[in-house]
C-alpha cells in the first residue's frame, strides 16, 4: 500500500510540475541601429525572446568594429549565456568568439555569417537569392545597356553574396556584351550618404550617361536616387535595392526605385528568439543549410526572400502588416 502511495505522489508530482526551461541571459550586439532595418529587428528579437522568458542585453556599434568587440566583451563580463551577433565585420571577431566559447557561451551569427570563428548557428535569407532577385528584376526592365554596380558594405559578408547573386544572372549578358559595367563600387557601411557621393562621381564620369544602377540595398539606393535627382535623371535610371524601407517603397509608388527585395524580418527574429533560447537551453535547433565560414560547417536555418515591385507591394509588404497601406500611398 505504502508503495502504491509514493508511486501515486511521483505521478502527481510529475504532471504538475512545469517543465521550466532557464531563464537564458541573452546578449544581442547589432551593427548598426543607425539603419531603420535593424531597428524592426531588435523590437521583433527582444520582443519575441522576452515572451520566452529571457533577459535580453541590446549594444549597437554604429558601425565601428572595435566598439562592437568591446560590446562583445562586455557582454561576456555580464555572463550572458548566448550572444547574438549582426557582425560589423565578419572577419575581425575569431578571438573575441574565443574568449566566449571559454566561457561556455553560444553564439548565434543573425542574418550575416562570422568567418573562421567557431559559432554555433548561422540564420540568415538565402542572401545568393537575393542578388539574383535583383539583377533579374533589372534586367527585365532594361536587357541592354551602362550597369553601374554598387557593393554594399565591403566588410559585410552579405554585401559579397548579393554581388555573387547578382553576377550569376548578369555575367552571360557582360560576356555577350549586351551590358556593359561602366563602373564598380562598394559602399562603407552601407550608408546613404557615402552612396549619394558615390553616384555623384559616377554621373560626372559617364556625363549622366548611365541606365541601370544594380544597388544592393535600400538605404544605398537611396543615396543613389537622391544624386540621380539632382540630374534630373530620378525615375529614368533603373535601380534596385533591399528591406523594404518604408522610404524605398515610396519610391517605388512614385516610380524613381524600380525594386526592393523584402525579407520578413517578423520571421527572422522570432526564429532568432527561439534559436537564442533552444542554444542557451544546450539544445540544438533545426537546421535547413550549413555554410562553411572557414573554419566549419555552420549549422544554418535560410528563409526565403522575395522580390517586390510596383505590382505586387499590396499582395507583399502591406498584406503581411509590414508597413500601412496609408503609410505607403500617401
Ligand atoms: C543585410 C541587409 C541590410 C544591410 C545593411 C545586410 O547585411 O542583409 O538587409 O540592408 O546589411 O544594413
Amino acid at each position: 500500500m505504502k508503495k502504491i502511495i509514493t508511486l501515486i505522489c511521483a505521478v502527481l508530482i510529475s504532471i504538475s510540475a512545469p517543465v521550466f526551461a532557464k531563464s537564458v541571459k541573452i546578449g544581442m550586439v547589432i551593427d548598426d541601429l543607425r539603419l531603420e532595418r535593424w531597428q524592426k529587428d531588435r523590437d521583433i528579437f527582444v520582443n519575441t525572446a522576452e515572451k520566452l522568458g529571457a533577459k535580453i542585453y541590446v549594444q549597437s556599434a554604429n558601425g565601428n568594429e572595435q566598439t562592437q568587440i568591446s560590446q562583445i566583451e562586455n557582454m561576456i563580463s555580464r555572463g550572458v549565456d548566448v550572444l547574438v551577433i549582426i557582425p560589423t565585420n565578419g572577419e575581425v571577431l575569431s578571438n573575441v568568439i574565443k574568449e566566449a566559447k571559454r566561457d561556455g557561451i553560444k553564439v548565434l551569427a543573425y542574418d550575416r555569417l562570422i568567418n573562421n570563428a567557431d559559432i554555433d548557428f548561422y540564420l540568415s535569407f538565402d542572401n545568393e537569392k537575393v542578388g539574383e532577385m535583383q539583377a533579374k528584376a533589372l534586367i527585365a526592365a532594361k536587357p541592354t545597356g551602362r550597369y553601374f554596380l554598387m557593393g554594399g558594405a565591403p566588410t559585410d559578408n552579405n554585401a559579397k553574396l548579393f554581388r555573387q547573386g547578382q553576377m550569376n544572372i548578369l555575367q552571360s549578358k557582360i560576356d555577350s556584351g549586351d551590358i556593359e559595367v561602366v563602373g564598380d563600387q562598394w559602399v562603407d557601411s552601407w550608408l546613404a550618404e557615402n552612396a549619394l557621393k558615390i553616384m555623384e562621381n559616377a554621373l560626372t564620369a559617364n556625363d549622366n550617361n548611365i541606365d541601370v544602377v544594380v544597388a544592393s540595398n535600400d538605404s544605398t539606393a537611396g543615396g543613389a536616387i537622391q544624386a540621380l535627382d539632382a540630374q534630373g535623371l530620378a525615375g529614368k535610371v533603373i535601380i534596385s535595392g533591399q528591406d523594404a524601407d518604408l522610404a524605398a517603397v515610396r519610391r517605388i509608388v512614385d516610380g524613381t526605385q524600380t525594386m526592393t527585395v523584402y525579407k520578413p524580418i517578423v520571421a527572422l527574429a522570432q526564429r532568432a528568439a527561439e534559436i537564442a533560447v533552444v542554444l542557451g537551453n544546450d539544445d540544438t535547433p533545426r537546421v535547413n543549410s550549413k555554410l562553411n565560414n572557414g573554419m566549419k560547417d555552420v549549422d544554418a536555418w535560410l528563409l526565403e526572400p522575395i522580390a517586390v515591385d510596383a505590382n505586387n507591394l499590396k499582395k507583399t509588404v502591406i498584406a503581411d502588416g509590414f508597413h500601412a497601406e496609408k503609410d505607403v500611398y500617401q
